[in-house]
């Protein structure tokens, strides 16, 4: 069977399916069984990090062994790794050396900058000591594609993508979220590739998706509908964090599908927005970000977005997870809560829905507030 390709940059055609193996760290054996699987559906794109524990090690091994098996060679793979912005020269030497002894590759194709969240990950990259690095990378030919991910802000993400220098960006596109929808379509204009991160995990919990969800997506599975839309869309990949065998079901039904949506999906998609709409009411926060700046740094459209989601969609557990990571993650997620509110009322006024915004976020904070739960990457 051929499996359908799309462009990834330059001079690469990578799979509708990323293979990410955040999830495959418990055993080589592991790492191999999903490796085996993907292989056999059609992914040749794979996404991993130093970052992410033992991954690389057990890639390495099982790239090894599905090529010695004859099940899948070594030199079909296209292999992403990334490396934490604001490193210095040798320090970023050292970490490339050791990607390539632990996937035991003579090169990777793409190398991302894992987590370009903020302005001054930017500059490293593009004024910085990442200039070097970047540029002894190619030029020793043991990594043939500059890309970045990132969870920063739009005006961040436009920036990097116009500033010419990588080949691919990772972002949040998703079928619940689709403000990032534009930047990845200017970064296709302009030949790169595009993976979208997680739509079944960062997409809303869309592996284990609410009653109401799945009503309102019927009679197609949620994660199969935002699978269709960004495929719809034109990205480049969708990148699936699988720890079984059975995670790849619906990628495998989907791993060549890049037909628009038929009437049937644009009819789910309408239907979803809808009652969304309808559970919301006047409540419906439209992320417009004319509420800003709040003296207290309170990220409204940030909080007013999970209540948008676990108001319309009943994705609780996904708000949650999001709300309680706050604080806990660095650059990679909000600083403030809701709680930091004082009820100034400075917003007010600003809100062209006219939102009672401090009555919300007090309610977002007691529905949300948690005990913390470790972060996953990506
Ligand atoms: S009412 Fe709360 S959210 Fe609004 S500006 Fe004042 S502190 Fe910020
Ligand atoms: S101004 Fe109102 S609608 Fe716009 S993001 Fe702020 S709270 Fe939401």
């Amino acid at each position: 069977m051929k499996f359908k390709r799309r462009n990834f940059g330059s001079n690469q055609k990578v799979s509708l399916f990323t293979l990410g193996t955040m999830r495959a760290v418990e055993s080589a054996e592991q790492m191999f069984m999903v490796l085996k699987e993907a292989s056999l559906i059609g992914i040749n794109h794979i996404e991993t990090a130093p970052a992410y524990g033992p991954a690389e090690i057990f890639l390495g091994e099982s790239i090894k062994k599905l090529d010695f098996k004859g099940i899948f060679s070594q030199d079909k793979w296209i292999i992403t790794s990334k490396i934490l912005p604001g490193q210095k020269f040798s320090e970023g030497k050292q970490q490339l050396k050791k990607i390539l002894k632990d996937t035991c590759l003579p090169k990777i194709d793409n190398l991302a900058i894992h987590g370009l969240n903020t302005f001054n990950h930017l500059a490293w990259a593009l004024e910085g000591e990442g200039v070097d690095l970047l540029r002894w990378a190619q030029e020793e030919e043991i990594v043939d594609q500059i890309g970045f991910s990132s969870h920063g802000s739009q005006g961040l993400i436009r920036e990097s993508i116009d500033s010419n220098r990588f080949h691919f960006c990772s972002l949040h596109i998703h079928l619940l979220n689709q403000a990032n929808l534009p930047l990845a379509n200017l970064a296709l204009k302009k030949g790169m590739g595009v993976l979208a991160i997680s739509p079944a995990d960062k997409g809303g919990h869309l592996h284990s998706p609410s009653k109401q969800l799945i009503e309102d997506c019927w009679p197609i599975h949620p994660l199969q509908l935002a699978y269709r839309f960004l495929l719809s869309e034109g990205i480049s990949s969708l990148t699936l964090g699988a720890a079984k065998a059975k995670d790849f079901a619906i990628a495998k039904k989907l791993i060549n599908s890049i037909d628009p949506l038929t009437k049937v999906e644009k009819a789910c998609i309408k239907n979803l927005f809808n009652q969304s709409k309808l559970r919301l009411g006047k409540t419906f926060c439209g992320q417009c970000r004319e509420c800003l700046p709040c003296p207290q740094n309170v990220p409204i459209p940030e909080l007013l977005k999970l209540r948008n989601l676990y108001v319309g969609h009943g994705l609780n557990s996904f708000a949650k997870e999001r709300y309680n990571l706050i604080g806990r993650a660095g650059h990679w997620w909000e600083e403030v809560n809701a709680s930091s509110c004082n009820e100034c009322g400075e917003c007010l006024d600003r809100c062209p829905h006219n939102l009672n915004i401090p009555e919300l976020l007090s309610e977002t904070h007691l529905k949300l507030i948690d005990n913390s739960k470790r972060r996953l990457w990506g």
